[in-house]
């Protein structure tokens, strides 16, 4: 995850939430099985021409025909649901009908398979052909079995399609070996159950790793976007810190002529004392919200908006004309004056004195700081809730 995605736009962090662990288990388990499914795709089609090679060669070839057709159209409608499916997980959509549609096609798939291989034990004859069409049958159901077999659900369908299919298609062709039909059915079954179970526990043993490996890297991306907050921002305000103020400054300096604003609330303590410090927080909170609110406003530019610690701040305004910087200074003052009775603390007040200083290319910034706050203790000087140019 990019850093930049868990702070948003005004500076707050922000706290992602995860999908919850099985279902990204299921999904990288899903997303792998279906891979091995598309590739398997030429291996599927490759065993088909060989065993429709092999029922040219037997006597009883025709009745080989309606499976195989069976089995070519199964085989290409798996393929084109995995590659739907495969899509929607690509693409970090939710499965939606694209999941029960693979297992549809999957039951079919395994009757498909069912059919084909009840076809061969219901009228066996016995020449290799018929061997190449069995093997071919057990081989492609044995490959089958173990692509799915990490996604018991998928496996399921398949099972049950190649399980009914192949009952019925022997039951019907030979009514009298019903017991044997029913023996040969379970033999299958517990072959196959047995094969996936198997191979399942590794492969999700992968898919487990995997999606631990993605969670620890997304928490660790996320621990340093936290690190890199805290290291910048004030914590209670998101404005940037006195470190960030400095490290800015020290690029800036020289740069173009800008104004800088030295800010500190007036009686702020008896807010405190009176309202105790979550409501003090609150004004803190509200006069950086002001100080946003004016700097969007501002004409585009570098500008920074800085907490310097306690109750005090500063803005850069970046434009070398006065008139703008204490237009939007004014503001700022007004703004910050009309907090007390948004948040229900009228008769206390809550103002502010600002100085204000142009910041010219040939003023370093520590002289600037100076004379901005000289001019803030002008306005305290001055009876507070105003803005004094610097001299
Ligand atoms: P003046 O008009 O002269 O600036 O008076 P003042 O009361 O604003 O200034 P003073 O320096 O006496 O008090 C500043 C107060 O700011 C004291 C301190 O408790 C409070 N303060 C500093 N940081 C925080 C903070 O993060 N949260 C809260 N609630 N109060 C804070
Ligand atoms: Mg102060
Ligand atoms: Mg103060």
């Amino acid at each position: 995850m990019p850093v930049s995605n868990v702070v948003d736009e005004q500076g707050f962090l922000v706290v992602t939430d995860r999908p919850d662990h099985g279902a990204l288990v299921l999904r990288e388990t899903l997303s792998g099985v279906l891979q091995v499914e598309r590739r398997n795709l030429p291996a599927q089609l490759l065993l088909w021409i060989a065993m429709v090679l092999a029922a040219t060669h037997l006597p009883n070839g025709e009745i080989f025909v309606l499976p195989l057709v069976a089995r070519l159209a199964a085989t290409t409608h798996t393929g084109l649901a995995a590659e739907i499916l495969g899509r929607r997980i690509h693409a970090g959509t939710d499965y939606g009908w694209t999941l029960p549609y693979v297992g549809f096609a999957l039951l079919l798939g395994g009757a498909s398979w069912g059919y084909l291989l009840a076809t061969v034990m219901a009228d066996p004859v016995l020449v290799p052909a018929t061997m190449v069409l069995g093997g071919g049958a057990l081989v492609g159901v044995s490959l089958i079995t173990a692509i799915l077999a990490p996604t018991q659900r998928l496996f399921g369908h398949f099972l049950a399609g190649f399980v009914g299919c192949f009952s019925l298609v022997l039951w019907l062709n030979s009514a009298e070996m019903l017991s044997a039909s029913i023996i040969a059915v379970i033999c299958m079954a517990a072959v196959f159950m047995a094969f996936a179970y198997a191979l399942s526990s590794q492969r999700l043993q992968t898919s487990r790793a995997l999606v631990e490996n993605r969670l620890l890297s997304e928490e660790l991306a996320e621990s340093l976007a936290h690190a890199e907050f805290l290291a910048f921002r004030d914590p209670l305000t998101g404005l940037l810190n006195r470190r960030a103020f400095f490290e800015f400054t020290r690029k800036a300096e020289g740069q173009r002529d800008r104004h800088l604003l030295s800010l500190d609330l007036d009686n702020f303590k008896s807010i405190n004392d009176r309202h105790g410090h979550v409501v003090g927080d609150k004004v803190l909170v509200h006069v950086s919200k002001a100080i946003n609110h004016i700097v969007a406003g501002l004409p585009e530019g570098d500008h920074c908006a800085v907490r310097l610690g306690g109750e005090e701040f500063a803005v850069v305004i970046d434009t070398p004309d006065t008139e703008t910087a204490r237009n939007a200074t004014e503001s700022l003052r007004e703004q910050i004056a009309g907090i007390a009775d948004r948040i229900g603390i009228k008769e206390t007040g809550t103002t502010c004195s600002i100085g204000l200083s142009s910041w010219t290319k040939d003023r370093t910034i520590d002289d600037v700081i100076c004379r901005a706050d000289d001019a803030l203790y002008k306005a305290k000087a001055r009876g507070r809730n105003r803005v004094e140019n610097a001299a």
